[in-house]
């Protein structure tokens, strides 16, 4: 009987995702506290990630996976330098959809459901990714157009003037509003200013700090945005791409991994604003693997005129009232139409909205 053993049940450990809430933007003001830089973001300073991705390949579990886009577009020339096979498939579909239109037999029902189902969900998505706290304290991903980041990089860089940071561990919760006159209009305006709050007969700013409890949660709850969505090879984009049924989410598994866990989870995509059809920015910044960690203040970039101070003790005077921080239509970047940015090559792209190194 001395070869009878008898183990301990051990549950698996090397899961690669577990479930995280995510924080989109809906119409009218969204209150978060915007997190520092966590993990490999840590080093270089960056609280956001911008990626242009895909989805609709689903594994055999059903669940959609997501990658990066692979198209390069060369800046000088503005030609494709290096084509997607994806965002051809989608050019392609919405050209049969143009076609499809026009025929006489087909209904806006039948239309509606073709893009639903075989264009958006494999259609470029481009967002700035941000770890972030809501007004439940819940830590999370917040995802955010471009529009909406370049007004947050704007009020950053206000803020630092002043020596102060609101996503540092003193900060400061953020109203990240949203206009638009109903829910899939185009024309969408957004601002960021710094959130009040109503402190007897003061408005005083809706300050933050980041506890050691905090901080301990969020070595758990926030996530590595420099890996949030996988890079795969070109040649494995045209396999799936030219692959159908049964073998598409085969590869999809080899991919992604085990299929239990290898899904991100699907965002919205029926409220996507985005628009154009042509991806051209990508974005592909490769980190290493430097594990957990989760750094106090920063904002390396511009050394702080002043000693910073905390939003507890900083009065909201004029130029942190919402109405006169810059909205979209007044601020420097308001002429930047998505169909510019469309234009627009990787490199800058993302020169144009990303923080600096
Ligand atoms: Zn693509």
């Amino acid at each position: 009987m001395n070869d009878f053993e008898i183990g301990v049940t051990k549950l698996q450990s090397n899961i690669s995702w577990t479930p995280k809430n995510w924080f989109k933007l809906e119409r009218g003001e969204n209150l978060f506290r915007v997190l520092p830089p966590v993990h490999s973001l840590a080093k270089s300073g960056k609280i956001a990630q911008f990626y242009a991705y895909h989805g609709g390949f689903k594994n055999t579990k059903g669940k959609v996976c997501h990658f990066q886009c692979v198209q390069i577009t060369d800046r000088k020339s503005k030609t494709i330098t290096q084509r997607c096979s994806v965002c051809d498939m989608v050019t392609q579909l919405e050209l049969k959809y143009k076609i499809a239109k026009e025929q006489p037999g087909v209904s806006q029902e039948q239309l509606k459901q073709f893009n639903y189902t075989q264009i958006l969900p494999f259609k470029v998505q481009k967002r700035f990714f941000l770890n972030a706290i809501n007004a439940s304290n819940e830590i999370g991903i917040l995802q955010i157009p471009y529009k909406s980041y370049m007004s947050l990089d704007t009020l950053l860089k206000k803020q630092q003037d002043r020596g102060l940071d609101p996503t540092g561990m003193r900060g400061a919760f953020l109203n990240f509003d949203k206009q638009s006159k109903y829910d899939g209009d185009p024309q969408v305006n957004f601002s960021v200013a710094l959130a009040t709050e109503q402190k007897g007969d003061d408005i005083k700013i809706k300050s933050h700090e980041l506890t050691p409890e905090i901080i301990q949660e969020m070595k758990t709850k926030t996530v590595d945005l420099g890996t949030l969505y996988k890079t795969i090879d070109v040649s494995e984009v045209d396999a799936l791409v030219n692959s159908q049924g049964e073998e598409r989410t085969k590869i999809v598994d080899r991919l992604f991994g085990r299929p239990e866990t290898a899904a991100t989870p699907d965002n919205d995509l029926l409220s996507v604003d985005i628009p154009g059809t042509d991806a051209t920015a990508v974005g592909r910044v490769e980190y290493g693997s430097t594990g957990l960690n989760v750094v106090a203040p920063q904002t390396p970039a511009v050394a702080a005129p002043v000693a910073p101070q905390s939003y507890s003790e900083v009065a909201p005077v004029a130029n942190v009232q919402k109405t006169e921080v810059a909205r979209p239509a007044t601020a420097p970047v308001a002429n930047t139409t998505p169909a510019a940015v469309d234009a627009l090559s990787n490199d800058d792209f993302l020169k144009m909205f990303m923080p600096k190194q």
